[in-house]
């Protein structure tokens, strides 16, 4: 399954912008399957349509491919049931979600949040929004040198003022994966919090169980799981959501509706607010398929092979630093070079026709955590080989033999 799986993805053999990319900004969005593309295609040419309103044909068939792919969901993170899978736009707008309707019915003023220095800003600025509107603390859970969690100071931070702790399970800008249940055991062990994962980074490298994981609250977006942008999914347990006033109002999301008391409709369509990106959601659905037509073990042998094999040659460049030494990593390969600005490698990387992105990575506190203002970033996906590994080690060694 595997040697054949760059022919599902026609963006690696097109060369409308130059020769063929060697694409290694995964963390960023992976590509599309054909599958998916189609999918979009035919919606637009044959079946556009509103959902959930009409009773005419093209209607009912949008709606019913629409719920598919929440029936899908379900089981691709081991939901209990439907009512569990709220349609956002994409992992930010799941975790803004939360952050006004979580905090609406079971925050207070005083209490207290935790989130970690690992965090993409769309797991910071959300509760710094809510901390202006409402008095409450936001606690940081350290990463040690390696870039990973300080998980033996949790326990400290942790207080009956706790009401969530909210973090993610990959990190995108070092590719560290998260001690989810540790984290998860300490918390309910300690105190009363609520646990939202933030699984944006790890829906298309690793098996997502909510069970398992035992969280409350569980975000994600399709692009970066080989789907359509501005579709994602927040996942929350019924009895929460149950208690969670909506974020937005409008259509689809009420009962009835008068001037004086609009009452609203079940779950999930309570958060559903208005017309989302149909398309785009029946389209996710031919992504999911496709995951479950590979394996997660194949899919993580893959990934480390290739981490193990770009970790060995790009360390062996003089003055290339990576950051993020953790043994626990998936699938980024966050850098520096001596003397070299993050951007100036991009862009000459890219002369190269290879995609690497350069920044700070949404995760500004992170950055200046490891002393740097940007790094270069290479992630990898599973249509990635070891030939595009050489590569781009004779380019960063071409750069270092002109720049250096
Ligand atoms: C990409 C990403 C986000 C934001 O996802 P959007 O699709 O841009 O909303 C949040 N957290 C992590 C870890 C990410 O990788």
């Amino acid at each position: 399954m595997m040697d054949n799986i760059r022919s599902h993805f026609p963006q690696l053999e097109d060369t409308t912008h130059g020769n063929k990319i060697i694409y290694f900004d995964n963390a960023a969005t992976t590509l599309k399957p054909k599958s998916v593309a189609d999918s979009l295609i035919t919606y637009y040419q044959k079946e556009t349509s509103n959902i959930h309103r009409g009773i005419h044909t093209l209607s009912e068939v949008s709606t019913n491919k629409y719920e598919y792919t929440r029936e899908l969901l379900k089981d691709f993170i081991g939901a209990n049931s439907t009512k569990e899978v709220i349609f956002t736009k994409g992992t930010t707008e799941s975790i803004n979600i939360l952050a006004h309707s979580f905090s609406s019915a079971f925050i207070g003023p005083g209490d207290e949040i935790i989130i970690t220095e690992l965090e993409h800003h769309s797991n910071i600025v959300p509760w710094q929004l809510l901390k202006d509107r409402c008095d409450i603390t936001i606690k940081v859970l350290p990463i040690n040198d390696k870039g990973e969690l300080q998980v033996e100071k949790l326990k400290e931070l942790l207080s009956d003022k706790t009401k969530l702790i909210s973090f993610n399970y990959i990190s995108n800008a070092l590719g560290i994966i998260n001690p989810v249940k540790e984290i998860v055991k300490i918390v309910k062990e300690n105190s009363n919090a609520f646990i939202h994962v933030d699984a944006a980074q790890a829906s298309g490298h690793t098996k997502i169980d909510v069970k398992d994981l035992d969280c409350d609250f569980l975000s994600l977006s399709a692009h970066k799981m080989f789907g359509p942008t501005g579709c994602g999914l927040l996942y929350g347990k019924q009895e929460h959501l149950e208690k969670m006033p909506p974020f937005l109002g409008g259509g689809d999301m009420i009962d009835t509706v008068t001037f004086e008391k609009t009452t609203f409709n079940d779950l999930p369509y309570k958060f559903e607010a208005g017309t989302p990106h149909i398309g785009g959601i029946i389209a996710w659905a031919k992504a999911i398929e496709f995951i479950n037509s590979l394996n997660f073990d194949e899919i993580q042998r893959h990934e480390d092979d290739l981490l193990k094999y770009a970790t060995a040659k790009l360390s062996s460049i003089d003055g290339l630093t990576i950051h993020g030494t953790s043994e626990k990593k998936t699938s980024v390969i966050s850098f520096t070079m001596e003397g070299l600005h993050a951007h100036d490698i991009a862009t000459f990387l890219n002369k190269y026709n290879i995609a690497v992105r350069s920044g700070h990575h949404c995760t500004s506190p992170l950055m200046k955590r490891l002393g740097v203002p940007a790094t270069a970033r290479a992630s990898f996906s599973i249509y990635n080989t070891k030939q595009e590994v050489d590569a781009l080690y004779e380019a960063l060694v071409k750069i270092k033999e002109m720049f250096c």
